[in-house]
């Protein structure tokens, strides 16, 4: 048994692995390079916005002391369809300006009335309706300038980048991706597309990691599938290690004579975990492979997606300060048993379902760790602790996948 942690609860593994770190460059891109990057800074607005009062709706400005007896008929003095036509214009008693949405308010008007409530004849616009001050958009009343409107650590989503344009920004200091090597390890597998000899299965895992590593904003690089054996796997490591900021291997890490991630580590790297108290996913171990880190995933599909959502995802979004979980939880009522273990956290694959005024969770796929439909055609994963009850109509936490 190698010395180093074993079998640690999973805010052990959090903690152990959170001391090492990785430095990630910033670089400066235009706005649009900016989707899906990492803000690598907190941002300030450099203008109110709206930057002026402006009408919501398209209609007509007036005070809003002469409309509160329809129907009230007014004197039209003037059109505003754009900054800068307002200047000259000053809305008296029984005066109203025709508007258009965005455009600035003129000055001596207070409220808005929408055209679909007036009668316009020439020069006179009737009010069907009272006037309505709300439909005023206020200077400010969105962002005002010199508030941080977005964090440091965020990932830009596209209404997020919007917001930064709307702000003034043409750049963004954002963190560079990190180049994440993933290495599929086993004889058996072959590459899809292929066609399969007795014995052997399509490689999955680094698919889907790909995917991960994606979402969390970084650069997956599928290094080739090693077999087992030792040679192969330390070149595949050393290349890694060697062109890539953090290494992702899967499979191998188990108890077994052909586990070889695991048997490398404990020879040649530094390891400074293995066996985390979660299920499914209880083999991963962590460490260096020369002065990268690694991560060891299991080579159970399921398996290897859960332990980076509930490891590698928090390591690796801690490293640009983002704070929180990075997927949504919330709270369900089970509506099927799911079944817990002794000694570990355990993840089961749900389906959820809106209630009437809840969330309901079932499981109705089977839940082998092998079972990659388990999970590709599930919504959420239930958080179960070790050595609780989970009957049916209990509350547990979510995580959505
Ligand atoms: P291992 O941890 O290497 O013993 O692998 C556990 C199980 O996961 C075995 O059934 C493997 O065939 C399977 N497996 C390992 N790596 C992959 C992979 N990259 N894609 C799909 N299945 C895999
Ligand atoms: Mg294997």
């Amino acid at each position: 048994m190698p010395e180093v942690p074993y079998f640690v609860q999973l805010h052990e593994a959090l903690e152990i692995c959170m001391k090492r770190k990785l430095d990630i460059g910033i670089e400066e891109l235009p706005l649009d390079l900016c989707h899906d990057k990492i803000l690598a800074t907190d941002l300030v607005s450099k203008v109110d916005d709206p930057p002026f009062d402006n009408s919501a709706m398209d209609g007509f400005a007036m005070r809003h002391e002469d409309t509160i007896a329809p129907p009230t008929t007014l004197d039209i003095i003037a059109t505003i369809q754009a900054a800068g036509q307002e200047e000259d214009v000053f809305v008296e008693k029984g005066q109203a300006v025709r508007i258009m949405t965005g455009a600035p308010m003129p000055r001596g008007a207070n409220s808005i009335l929408q055209i679909e409530m007036t009668d316009v004849d020439g020069d006179k616009v009737t009010l069907l309706k009272e006037s309505m001050p709300d439909f005023i958009r206020r200077k400010g009343e969105n962002l005002t300038k010199g508030q941080v409107a977005i964090t440091s650590g965020t990932l830009l989503t596209p209404s997020q980048i919007g917001m930064c344009a709307t702000m003034g920004y043409e750049k963004l200091p954002v963190f560079k991706p990190l180049k994440v090597a993933i290495i599929s390890t086993g004889d058996e597998l072959i590459q899809p597309g292929q066609e399969l000899q007795r014995g052997q299965i399509y490689e999955s895992n680094s698919f889907g990691i790909a995917g991960l590593v994606k979402w969390l904003g970084h650069k997956p690089v599928r290094m080739q599938c090693v077999g087992d054996t030792l040679e192969d796997l330390r070149q595949t490591l050393n290349e890694a290690s060697e062109s890539c900021d953090l290494i992702l291997t899967s499979g191998g890490v188990s108890m077994g004579e052909w586990d070889l991630v695991r048997k490398i580590m404990e020879q040649e790297g530094t390891l400074d975990f293995w066996r985390v108290k979660l299920r499914p996913g209880s083999p991963p171990l962590f460490g260096l492979w020369n002065s990268t880190p690694i991560f060891g995933l299991p080579g159970n599909p399921v398996s290897s997606h859960v332990v980076f959502r509930m490891i590698v995802a928090p390591w690796i979004r801690n490293l640009t300060g983002a704070e929180g979980p990075v997927e949504k939880r919330a709270f369900a009522r089970l509506s099927t048993v799911v079944k817990p273990t002794k000694d570990c956290l355990t993840l089961r694959r749900v389906s959820i379902e809106k209630g009437d005024n809840e969330l309901i969770a079932s499981q109705k796929i089977h839940q082998g760790s092998g079972n990659i439909a388990s999970m590709a055609h599930s919504e959420a994963l239930v958080v179960l602790k070790p050595g609780e009850e989970y009957p049916i109509g209990k509350i547990v936490e979510i995580i959505f996948l």
